[in-house]
């Protein structure tokens, strides 16, 4: 293989740096098991790690018995679900991702207003399925362009909003047959996908037209993931394929390989597929941007450090080891708390 472009941004996004990190502080605090409704980010190795540090993984809140400590996924949850869980968890941390609470807010908004709602998405996902809970009887989800023409003119003004991890360009096209339908159409000024999926897509953009094939790291079910597999076929790159890991690399790859990966694909298996790829010519990164962006600890989560913090403070005991690592948040990557991963697991 001659030569690898590396997508920049690639790989974890503030929202699941955030998710991660909460789901780590909680599994420090609380003796085990910590639950955890959905998969934390929907990737296998981080959910595997956190399972070998006796988190469980439930889909439905019933599952987990009363007064456990529970965290709420990044995807973000239906506001039924976010009830139940402050009635049945002892200690709940809801690690959605404030870009998905926004949609939320969006969404509830216009209900109340009176809006029909459309909503793009994929059909079961979890944050398609947590946001149209919260105004069923006003949204309808749409997944491709076809579907708007089932959506009836109701008289009602018309608000368009989506999931934040679509891919632009079909984003773009249902955006525009939207307008063409109903000319009055809402939708928030610089639309629900989010600074993430828009950022490594269009770092993705930058190397397709110059790379034989293009590598996606990350899971099948992130579908930011999905998205930058569908922006790199569409630009017409001859081989195109996702990867869990390093392992289900393809042993034919020669020539230029473009290398990205999803949101929740952790650094450790961007640089072990580096690696196992080896390029004669080296690795030339191709940035289009640089994200500071930071997400602090959910609020449910700050208060209980706080109440930690005052605990100790009033009593004898030995200060809890991880409360300076919870102060310096910031300066602590997911990467880092994440430690060595086994990747040679698979899915
Ligand atoms: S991809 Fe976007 S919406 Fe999803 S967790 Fe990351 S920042 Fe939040």
């Amino acid at each position: 293989m001659q030569k690898v472009l590396l997508a920049r941004p690639r790989g974890f996004c503030a929202g699941v740096e955030m998710a991660i990190k909460a789901l780590e502080w909680s599994v420090r605090i609380f003796e085990p098991p910590v639950y955890c409704y959905h998969e934390i980010v929907h990737n296998h190795h981080v959910v595997k790690h956190f399972e070998a540090r006796g988190v469980i993984f439930v889909d439905n809140i019933d599952d987990i018995p009363a007064g456990s400590p529970l965290v709420l996924s990044a995807h973000g949850a239906a506001p039924s679900v976010v009830d139940s869980a402050r009635d049945r968890a002892g200690s709940l941390v809801n690690a959605v991702c404030p870009l998905v609470t926004k949609v939320h807010r969006e969404l509830k908004v216009r209900a109340n207003k009176g809006y029909d709602i459309i909503y793009v998405g994929h059909r079961g996902h979890e944050e398609a399925v947590g946001t149209m809970a919260v105004a069923p009887d006003s949204v309808h989800l749409v997944e491709t362009e076809e579907d708007l023409l089932s959506i009836s003119q109701s008289g009602s003004p018309v608000a368009l909003l989506a999931q934040t991890t679509l891919s632009h360009d079909e984003w773009a096209g249902i955006v525009s047959k939207a307008r063409e339908r109903f000319p009055e159409l809402w939708m928030p000024s610089r639309g629900d996908l989010c600074f993430a999926t828009t950022n490594r897509q269009a770092a993705l953009k930058t190397i397709t037209s110059r790379s034989d094939a293009i590598l996606v790291i990350g899971s099948a079910n992130s579908s930011n993931t999905r998205a930058l597999e569908k922006v790199a076929l569409t630009s017409g790159c001859p081989y195109v394929k996702r990867i869990n890991s390093a392992s289900e690399l393809p042993s034919n790859l020669d020539g230029v390989i473009g290398v990205t990966a999803g949101a929740s694909a952790p650094d450790q298996v961007v640089q072990e597929v580096l690696d196992a790829l080896a390029p004669r010519d080296g690795i030339e990164e191709i940035a289009v941007t640089t994200e500071d962006e930071y997400f602090p600890p959910p609020p449910d989560l700050r208060e209980l450090i706080r109440s930690l913090a005052l605990l100790v403070a009033v009593s004898v005991a030995a200060p809890v080891a991880d409360m300076n690592a919870f102060r310096d948040d910031r300066a602590l990557s997911a990467s880092a708390v994440l430690g060595e991963l086994r990747t040679s697991e698979q899915p």
